[in-house]
Formats: C-alpha cells, structure tokens, sequence
C-alpha cells in the first residue's frame, strides 16, 4: 500500500488548503499586489474587485449580504471583536462551559472589568438545556453567545431554538460557527443569528483569515472596533486587507457551497464506518453520540488503554487528537468533556478523529486497522 502517512484525520484543528483556493489565490501575491484601499489607481481597483468577489461568496455561503463581512485575522479576533465589541449598556452576558478558549478567555477578561458572566453547563449529551438559558436572561442580559458545533465532540446546539429565546427577550445572539460553515448549511436568516464568527483554515481555506457576520437590519448591529486606524471594514475593523487571504477564502467558500452536500454524504458515511469498527472493539463509547452531531467527526472513549502510549504508538501511522492536554508536567483533562460530566479516566482515554474534504476509504481503513491492533494489544497484554 503507497499510502502516504501518517494519514491526516485531525481536520478540526485545521484542514489542508485545496489546490484551487491556492490557484486562486496566487495572482495577488505578485501581479495584483495592489492595497484594496487604493482608489487613485488600476492596482487599487484590481486588488478591490478581487475582495468584492469574495465578499459576495463568502456572504453566499452563509445566507447574508456581502456588506455584513468583516474580514479579520481568523475566528480568535472575531469571537473578540464580537464579544467586546458589542454595546454593553446593559453588562451580562451569557454563554456554555464548552465554546471555545476564544469565547471563555475573553468573556473572562470582560469579567475582570465588571461584565457578569454566566456559564451554562451542559447536559450529559453536550448540549445546553434551553430552559436553564431562558431563566438566567435577566434584564442587565445583552448577548448569548452560544458555538454552533463543538471542536472536540462535533455536537451540534439547537441554533434556531436559542435565537428564538435570545429575540423573545431583546437580547443578541452571536454564533461561533467556525466547525459549522461549510460543512453543514448555515444560514444566518432562517436561524436567526445576529453575529457569527468563522474561519478559512476550518474550510480548506488559508491560514490567519476569517470573518464576523454582522446582522445589518432587524435589529441593526453596531460594534465597537477594537482594532482603529483607517476606519476599514465599515469602521469595525482597521487594517490594510489580506487581500490573497481573502480571495482564497472567498474561493473557499465557493467550493463549500458547491460541494458540501456531496463531500457532508460522502465523509459521513466514511465516519460511521470508522466509528463502527471501534464500537465492534467493545468496551469503547461515543461522546456525545445521542446528540446531532457534524457528519465528518467523532470523540471516543476507549476503556482498558494507555492513553499516553496509544498516541505515542499510533502517531507515524495516523494524526489525530487527544481530549487531554498535557501542559508541562500535568495532562490536563478536556474541558469540553468534563463539563459533559465524563471523569479524568475517560477524558484520558478519548480521542477525537475528524475526516476532511481528502480523507479517503483508503486512509479510513488503514486508521481501523492501526487503532484497533493498538487497543487490542493494550487489552490482551494488560499493560495498562
Ligand atoms: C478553530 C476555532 C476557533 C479559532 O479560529 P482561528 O481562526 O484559528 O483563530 C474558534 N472557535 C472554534 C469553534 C474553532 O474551532
């Protein structure tokens, strides 16, 4: 087998670039090198049309018009820009133990400066319970922000529901859909989002680009930028664009438009295989399996195996995650899985596992087989 490894099923964390993004992308590192903000001359205008195009398929993709798009730097700026960002005459805001650092780092920081914060926990199945949302709504509430799919569990939360209740009460809903955009269809009318954040890296897009989808009418949504000088990206965001990011992310966006309901068929049914064949090892679970999930990724849990040296063993053969950490001399527990009330043992032993746009049968076979030779091998030889 000339398969080339390790074989990469890590795509949650980033996903390789396509080729056509890079195609895409390449005349504007050279010939139109032009500063989109240039209006006096043909490099300017080149450079702009190129941002123009990918604006509108960046919106396309989401449901929104392309005045709503602010580019920044990638999801950690715009879950910043978002939660910062927004007015806070009123100053509580309400967000899930389990969204990403971007979103609990910076609602910790907002804390320290006098906003109230409230953490939802999550229910066994990773996700919110709506009721507990709609009674911590007070009238100081300003913004829920809740993450349309988890990094670690794929687990997706009942969007259209929480908007309903965020609009029931005046209050904003702001998205980090970074795992959701095209994988799954979002759309940001039919769901109500107010504020949505995502990433190009997350889409086989470049790395270090992203956008923050602002809701422009009903209601209007205004942000303070936490970036000034210039007054670009309708005074939300300064700074001269990325313009080659930009255009592959625009790509990027394209492509997952027109492919994602075939490649969502074709990577779900590769990721059930996968799952399956660990469930067949017995004494293995699925986090978060009871709940809607993205199609193309999976967390579990093997009972009976040395966490440590089951990555140690798998690592040349196929890349894919730990739901632990290890920071210095601890290995510090996920707190995604926690929250979902799974022990340290179990979070030592999860792993997460998610297919992408290049993953293939082929490689999908070839990580059952080295995962389940290494799990067998930890059971029968006891060395655990
Ligand atoms: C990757 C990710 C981010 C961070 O995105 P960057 O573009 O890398 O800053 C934020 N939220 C979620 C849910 C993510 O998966």
């Amino acid at each position: 087998m000339n398969l080339k490894k390790p074989v990469y099923l890590d795509n949650n964390a980033t996903t390789p670039m396509d080729p056509r993004v890079l195609e895409e992308m390449l005349p504007y590192f050279l010939d139109k090198f032009g500063n989109a903000a240039s209006r006096t001359h043909s490099f300017g205008w080149e450079a702009e049309e190129g941002v123009d195009v990918a604006r509108e398929n960046v919106a396309r993709l989401i449901g929104a018009h392309p005045q709503e798009i602010i580019f920044t730097s990638g999801a950690t700026e715009s879950n910043n820009l978002a939660i910062k960002g927004h007015s806070r005459e009123r100053n509580h805001i309400i967000t899930v133990a389990t969204e990403h650092k971007a979103v609990l780092d910076t609602c910790k920081n907002l804390e320290k400066q006098g906003t109230t914060v409230t953490y939802l926990p999550v229910l066994a199945n990773g996700l919110i319970d709506l009721e507990k949302l709609e009674k911590s709504i007070t009238k100081q509430t300003t913004l829920i922000s809740v993450m349309y799919a988890n990094n670690e569990t794929g687990v997706i939360q009942p969007i259209k529901e929480i908007s309903a209740i965020a609009k029931k009460y005046g209050v904003l809903f702001f998205c980090d859909a970074s795992q959701a955009v095209g994988k799954i269809p979002v759309d940001v009318i039919s769901e109500g989002i107010d504020i949505m954040s995502f990433s190009a890296h997350k889409m086989y897009g470049p790395k270090g680009v992203g956008a923050l989808y602002v809701r422009k009418k009903n209601p209007k949504v205004e942000l303070h930028s936490q970036i000034d000088g210039g007054g670009h990206e309708r005074n939300m965001r300064s700074g001269t664009l990325n313009v080659p990011g930009i255009v592959g992310f625009g790509k990027a966006c394209e492509l997952c438009r027109e492919e994602m309901s075939a490649e969502s068929k074709k990577l779900n049914n590769l990721r059930n295989i996968f799952e399956n064949c660990m469930l067949e090892l017995s004494d293995t679970e699925v986090n978060g399996a009871d709940s809607p999930r993205l199609p193309h990724s999976t967390n579990i849990h093997f009972q009976n195996i040395d966490g440590e040296k089951m990555v140690f063993e798998a690592g040349s053969d196929v890349a894919f995650s730990r739901s632990s950490a290890c920071t210095s001399a601890t290995l510090e527990p996920s707190f995604v899985l926690k929250a979902m009330g799974l022990s340290d043992d179990v979070i030592h032993n999860s792993f997460r596992f998610s297919l992408g746009r290049f993953s293939t049968e082929e490689q999908v076979d070839y990580a059952i087989k080295v995962i389940s030779k290494i799990v067998k091998r930890h059971r029968h030889e006891g060395n655990y």
